[in-house]
């Protein structure tokens, strides 16, 4: 490392670049570029830039000597040329583009806002762990995303007190009332029972038992059961009668 500063501090010698008694590098950097001069040139880049139209068209008067090779050339000055059809000033507008972003190069700051905007979506939509990308949901983190940056991370608690703010709002309240209603009136279809005939086999509706034997069945029993008691009280004379038992025909009758 030592080494190494050492020998860039012999380049910067002997290509010139000394500020304040301090030798300083110029790096490119992945298409940007930052002047790393341990912290006392940062301030230039934008005024080297700002003056970069003039040292192109041949005004070297406020080029920095560190900066410029063309002042000792005698070129010509077009600059004068240039301004009386305004011509240098829609070039100076581009290099404002540049100007403007000066700090963020020195810094290597990324000036990539689609970058930019991507990492704050990904806070409002977790990555790639969970899909999105039905129903709009996607589409309502990139809006809430760009908001929240916007505004700030409590706009929409602002938003939630206010009564619709507009058409949009207006209808997506609607459609969210019409849903609900929906779901009520289906749950309520599907808590009443689907077949309104009573079961006859089952339930509180079902139809009494039918008797196992006919009714002729029951009166027959009854003359039978009549005969059988009368007999009965004549036990005595019967066991008499039947005496001998399978010798005595009465016995098994
Ligand atoms: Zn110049």
């Amino acid at each position: 490392m030592k080494k190494a500063a050492e020998e860039g501090r012999k380049l910067a010698i002997a290509e010139g670049n000394i500020e304040n008694g301090v030798p300083y590098i110029t790096v490119v950097v992945d298409g940007g570029w930052a002047k790393r001069s341990y912290g006392h040139g940062y301030s230039s880049m934008s005024g080297d830039l700002t003056n970069l139209p003039y040292h192109i068209f041949g005004s070297h008067d406020s080029c920095r000597d560190v900066v410029c090779t063309r002042k000792l050339n005698n070129e010509e000055n077009l600059v004068g040329l240039l301004q009386e059809d305004h011509l240098f000033e829609e070039i100076q507008k581009c290099v404002d583009n540049v100007v403007r972003k000066a700090d963020w190069l020195q810094k290597t700051v990324t000036t990539n806002y689609a970058e930019r905007y991507m990492s704050l979506i990904t806070k409002f939509s977790g990555g790639k762990r969970v899909n999105y990308t039905t129903g709009g949901s996607y589409q309502r983190r990139c809006v809430g995303a760009a908001l929240a940056y916007n505004l700030g991370p409590s706009w929409h608690l602002a938003l939630m007190n206010k009564l619709h703010l507009n058409k949009f709002c207006k209808r997506r309240e609607q459609l969210r009332l019409q849903k609900i209603e929906s779901r009520k009136k289906l749950k309520a279809r599907r808590r009443q029972p689907q077949n309104t005939v009573s079961d006859l086999h089952y339930g509180p509706n079902a139809q009494d038992a039918l008797p196992d034997l006919p009714e002729e069945f029951k009166s027959n029993m009854a003359k039978k059961l009549a005969e059988l008691t009368k007999e009965a009280g004549n036990s005595v004379e019967i066991e008499r009668q039947t005496t001998g038992q399978h010798v005595n025909p009465l016995w098994l009758w």
